[in-house]
């Protein structure tokens, strides 16, 4: 049963952003995905798991700050400054 552990920050808003993801091996050798899965001749398709299991979703920090998108901060551009688009005007 390995699976992508997938952690998350958690603002004062209610908005999460996520921070990490970590491979989670089972280290079973019933898992065909384990890298302790055997080795020797067995009913693979019968005995042993042969998927991971969906990615677990936790929330591992949580800040007193509202989101970036909260405080009308861009997410994307955080550094890159304002780039104004002066063409935007149209006369019709
Ligand atoms: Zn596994
Ligand atoms: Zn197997
Ligand atoms: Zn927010």
């Amino acid at each position: 049963m390995c699976y992508w552990l997938v952690t998350y920050m958690r603002y004062t808003c209610g908005h999460e952003q996520q921070t990490g993801s970590h491979y989670i091996d089972c280290h079973m050798s019933t898992c065909v995905i384990s890298t302790h899965h055997r080795q020797e001749d067995h009913d693979c398709a019968n005995t042993c798991l042969q998927e991971m299991i969906e990615d677990q979703h936790i929330v591992m920090e949580r800040t007193t700050v509202a989101c970036d998108v909260c405080r009308g901060i861009p997410p994307a551009s955080r550094s890159a400054g304002g780039r104004n688009s002066s063409s935007a005007a149209r006369t019709n």
